[in-house]
């Protein structure tokens, strides 16, 4: 949603994009211990499970000054950790000289002897995030006087490229008498910062469909759809849906008239049905079991029952193996593809979270084969049901009541 959001201080792209340009090719860093992702929020919300990265930057706004919130080590694979703060403001005329000095930290003291001990994550951790911290200042005072920022009109040159589209003024709200589209419109469609648009969100989560597949006519669908509603543009998203990014609202009816026609209008954002996926052991080597067929039988099993609806936010998130392609961790609940003696087994696991309300999901004992998770997931559904409290999403209820009412259920 960057660039296009309404709740966020600034646009995080042009910052993003600079990144990008300085670490790309950048001699000192070309050699770095292992893969690196940074990734730049402007927002309370994180949408990007920005402290699930390497470094995670939040563009904040002191009085009327930009700055930058510093977070580092986070990640998830085999050795999930949320990135700690070590800096809270550092002035956006500053945040290339201070992520270069995260990356010499990491590239002077980051190990080469183990692959699995190679991240940003394991140094921070090892050393201590207030360690970690004390080295990164010491480096950002000596790199300050050396001037390596690169000059503003190099941030200027990049914005542009990002410059809004030529938004018009128009209506602020629709007719939504069709129950069908006043619930896509709800679950879908997110506030734009031009009160006149949204973005929408394209599901690619019908019920009992394979997460993040199109058809060749449904791409062309939304190709047209991007040219002729959204300025030209629409964007992939992590969680294996597209985005419309700036819709007009007079334009909602007729965008959800042709997304229904194809097959694309699922109003299941968020819900249990809006599983994220990894492709699994149908088409990834490394895969210890299938990802795709339990993703499947989840969301048809629960959109048949109704009991989608009424879960609310309800995040699914399933790996066929522990590196985590899936946010099997950051998932409220979350699946895990093991191997058992050469047959596919899950372990499950709760109470994870990639928001800002970030946290890592626990394991809650004994896996189970396919039909076992499936029957799991209900389990586990039926007792946020029977114990819920006004408003709590899964999430809330799971941390108010933590672990156990859960396990009974499962294994009693
Ligand atoms: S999590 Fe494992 S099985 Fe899934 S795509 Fe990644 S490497 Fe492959």
């Amino acid at each position: 949603f960057a660039g296009a959001a309404a709740d966020e201080v600034a646009d995080p792209r042009p910052y993003a994009e600079l990144m990008r340009q300085w670490s790309s090719f950048h001699p000192e860093f070309s050699y770095l211990p292992r893969k690196f992702k940074i990734a730049v929020i402007a927002s309370e919300k994180d949408r990007a499970a920005m402290r699930l990265h390497d470094i995670g930057i939040r563009i904040v706004k002191r009085g009327e000054e930009l700055g930058a919130q510093f977070y580092a080590g986070g990640g998830m694979g085999r050795t999930p950790m949320i990135a700690p703060l070590i800096r809270d403001f550092v002035p956006l005329d500053q945040l290339i000289t201070y992520a270069e000095a995260c990356l010499r930290v990491y590239n002077r003291y980051g190990r080469r002897d183990n692959k699995y001990k190679a991240r940003i994550k394991i140094l921070v951790h090892e050393l201590g995030a207030a360690e970690y911290t004390r080295q990164v200042e010491e480096e950002f005072a000596h790199m300050l006087a050396q001037g390596v920022e690169p000059p503003r009109e190099e941030l200027a040159r990049i914005a542009a490229f990002f410059a809004d589209p030529p938004f018009v003024d128009g209506p602020k709200s629709i007719d939504r008498s069709n129950p069908a589209f006043d619930a896509w419109v709800k679950a879908n469609t997110h506030r734009h910062k031009h009160d006149s648009y949204v973005s929408a969100v394209i599901s690619l989560k019908p019920a009992g469909g394979i997460p993040g597949d199109a058809t060749a006519e449904q791409m062309r669908v939304m190709a047209r759809l991007a040219k002729q509603y959204s300025f030209d543009e629409l964007r992939v998203m992590h969680t294996q849906n597209v985005l419309l990014p700036h819709v007009a609202i007079a334009d909602l009816p007729a965008v959800w008239a042709e997304l229904d026609a194809a097959g694309l209008a699922a109003a299941n954002m968020d819900t249990i049905e809006d599983i994220i996926a990894c492709p699994g052991l149908d088409y990834c080597s490394l895969a210890n079991a299938r990802s795709i067929p339990l993703a499947q039988r989840i969301s048809e099993k629960f959109a048949a029952t109704g009991k989608s609806a009424a879960l609310g936010e309800l995040k699914l998130k399933i790996s066929g193996c522990i590196n985590a392609c899936g946010h099997h961790h950051a998932g409220h609940i979350g699946i895990l593809g093991v191997d058992k003696k050469g047959r596919e087994n899950y372990q499950l696991s709760l109470g994870g979270s990639e928001a800002e309300d970030v946290s890592l999901a626990k394991i809650t004992g004994p896996g189970f084969d396919e039909d076992g998770v499936i029957a799991a997931v209900e389990k586990v559904t039926d007792v946020y049901l029977a114990r819920r409290e006004d408003g709590e999403r899964f999430l809330d209820t799971y941390r108010r009541i933590g672990m156990e009412p859960f396990k009974e259920a499962l294994y009693v």
